[in-house]
């Protein structure tokens, strides 16, 4: 994808927790193409606005049309003749029907899903160990990534936060909307390019394997 004049579209599907966020800055610093979070783009919005942020509080998905729209206007601006790399959309078959036609539009292929799975108890631990900063959104886990500045972003010093919707009770009900709608999406995604990799493992081999699916094995070799 890096080197390759044609756009690529990637899709990394999973539940909440299973690393999507991490992998997909991860990839985009990789690759050069921008990574697309609709979480992220969804808290920003909220910031000034009460109601979607509490929705967003509360562990509910978004209307598929408000979603859609925003998707929509980032392509369409941005990131047409880059590729992308989409964290967290699509999330309903109804927007995963949107996305296919919005490429069609705009000249773009078909897109590239890789499916993170982790096992469901090993989620609740990695959420509820998460912290954000608010500032630069990069992410770190008091368990298994602590930030080497402690309390504060390595990156710009900032206080890291926990993020209001990774909360137990919170995380149980995303995770119940996820198990909803993940059959359905696979089906949809299942005969196209589409691949399942084991997320319960070290992040570095997650992203090794993860960009020998995207760029081919001879990414590794370079
Ligand atoms: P995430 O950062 O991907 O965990 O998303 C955080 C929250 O944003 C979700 O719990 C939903 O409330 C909302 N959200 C993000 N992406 C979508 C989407 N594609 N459709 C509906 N709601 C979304």
């Amino acid at each position: 994808m890096s080197s390759a004049a044609k756009p690529q579209i990637v899709i990394l599907l999973g539940a909440p927790g299973t690393g999507k966020g991490t992998q997909s800055a991860w990839l985009s610093k990789e690759l050069g193409v921008p990574s697309l979070s609709t979480g992220e783009m969804l808290r920003a919005e909220a910031a000034h606005n009460p109601e979607l942020k509490r929705l967003l509080a509360a562990g509910s998905l978004v209307s598929d049309g408000l979603v859609c729209q925003a998707v929509a206007a980032k392509l369409r601006r941005e990131l047409s003749s880059t590729g992308v790399i989409l964290d967290g959309f699509p999330r309903t078959v109804a927007q995963a029907e949107f996305l296919d036609a919005l490429l069609d539009e705009l000249g773009l292929p078909r897109p590239l899903v890789v499916h993170l799975l982790v096992k469901e108890d090993a989620l609740l631990t990695r959420l509820t160990s998460r912290r954000q900063c608010p500032a630069c959104s990069a992410l770190y886990n008091l368990e298994t990534r602590p930030s080497r500045a402690g309390a504060f972003c390595e990156l710009d010093g900032e206080r890291l936060v926990q993020r209001e919707d990774d909360t137990e009770q919170v995380i149980r009900r995303r995770y119940e909307d996820y198990r909803q709608v993940v059959n359905p999406l696979v089906d949809f995604y299942h005969r196209g390019d589409y691949y399942v990799i084991n997320g319960d493992r070290d992040p570095g081999l997650v992203s090794s394997e993860l960009l020998e699916i995207i760029a081919g094995p001879s990414a590794l070799a370079a």
